[in-house]
């Protein structure tokens, strides 16, 4: 018999067993939704990116379904050969309007937007100085280039300026930070790198994947937020969260665009996105830009949710956005929380090392412009019953 060359693959599934590490798939029964049924338990969802509730909404169904009948299921190529159609183009019109820029491209997903986009603009001569707690696309990015990669404290700009003002003057640098951090959910400091990109001549690039949707008018993300429009050279977003549907863009001005058509390589090497996915991302864009009002019910579920989960006396970080982390510490406690709630009909996804810090684990809650009052009571109350029998508040 021949040995399994891949067994060490199960030593170390049956070390993230022994440490209550490991995961099941949880399975969706039906729509993603406010409350949905995973693996046979309808509970109330916390733990989708579907801020906005228009992976359901009728407009983007419908826009989807036209497509279909008239298009097809598939593009048939990559963007560069034969694979741009009229409705991609469209999408990116409709984008770089929203954005306020003067060009976009859209990607197969927010990963290879901020992945293929890094690594075709940076080479290994190059500095990446990027926010710790960055994404992992960011980072595997910057790897791909073969750019030095200085890390930063968790928003220190003062870290930040202390690295840039050592390198030289001629050397190319990309000063990189998300919009909303996705595991903490505060925000980017973008002001102040947009100054320190300015003082030092840094490309400024910012991944505004939790923000889209969500943050500024009409959602159109921390740029909009913060007022820096101009400042920002490569600003990335998603089609997968707010959004509803799949999909990464990167908005910025027209020379940027037309280089990573030429060099990004999810765009040259990957297939485009199917002519539904790109209508029903249009048909979001007509939702934002049509009926805001989902998005200030987004927030004002966010607030009474926050401020519900702070009074029971959990630690919920320092998050300025719908999403609120509860810290339990421990890896094993954060699970046991997440199955506890899942239980008491909550899910709220456990999250540990390495995803987060190894005494930062937590469950992370997300909160939807659709859920109704009734059912964040009722996950709060979970919270509180849950919360004190594991010692936690
Ligand atoms: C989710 C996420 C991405 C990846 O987006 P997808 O469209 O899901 O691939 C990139 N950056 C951040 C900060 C994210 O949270």
């Amino acid at each position: 018999m021949r040995r399994d060359p891949l067994d060490f693959l199960s030593r170390e599934l049956d070390a993230l067993k022994q440490q209550g590490l490991y995961r099941q798939l949880r399975i969706l029964d039906g729509e993603q939704a406010h409350t949905s049924t995973f693996d046979h338990r309808t509970v109330v969802n916390l733990s989708s990116n579907n801020y906005l509730g228009l992976t359901t909404h009728p407009r983007l169904r419908e826009r989807a379904l036209e497509a279909v009948r008239q298009l097809g299921v598939g593009s048939g190529s990559v963007r560069s050969i034969a694979g741009t159609m009229d409705i991609h183009m469209e999408l990116e019109r409709r984008l770089a309007a929203f954005k306020k820029t003067e060009a976009v491209v859209v990607f197969q997903s927010g990963f290879s937007a901020n992945a293929g986009t890094v690594a075709a603009v940076l080479s290994k001569e190059d500095v990446v100085i990027s926010d710790e707690l960055n994404h992992a696309s960011i980072i595997d990015g910057a790897r791909l280039s073969r750019a030095t990669i200085k890390v930063f404290p968790h928003k220190d700009v003062d870290a930040a300026r202390s690295i840039v003002k050592d390198l030289p003057a001629a050397q190319r640098k990309l000063l990189i930070t998300d919009g909303v951090f996705s595991m903490d959910g505060d925000l980017g400091a973008l002001p102040d790198l947009c100054a320190l990109a300015e003082e030092y001549g840094c490309i400024m690039m910012v991944d505004d994947a939790h923000a889209s949707g969500v943050f500024g008018a009409n959602g159109r993300g921390t740029i909009d937020h913060f007022g820096v429009h101009g400042r920002v050279d490569i600003q990335v977003g998603t089609l997968s969260k707010a959004i509803g549907a799949l999909g990464g863009y990167v908005a910025g001005s027209r020379a940027l665009i037309e280089f990573l058509y030429h060099r990004a390589r999810p765009f040259l090497f990957s297939t485009s996105h199917p002519p539904a996915v790109a209508a029903a991302c249009i048909a979001a864009i007509d939702v934002l830009e049509q009926e805001p009002a989902i998005i200030e019910r987004l927030w004002v579920n966010t607030r009474f949710f926050k401020a519900g989960l702070k009074a029971l006396g959990f630690n919920t970080g320092l998050s300025e956005s719908p999403i609120t982390p509860v810290i339990a510490g421990d890896g094993a406690l954060a699970m046991k929380l997440s199955d506890r709630l899942f239980q008491e009909g909550v899910f709220a996804q456990g999250i540990a090392f390495p995803t987060v810090a190894r005494d930062k684990a937590r469950v992370r809650t997300i909160v939807t412009a659709t859920h109704t009052r009734d059912e964040l009571q009722f996950a709060l109350d979970a919270f509180a019953t849950v919360g004190r029998e594991l010692g936690l508040i």
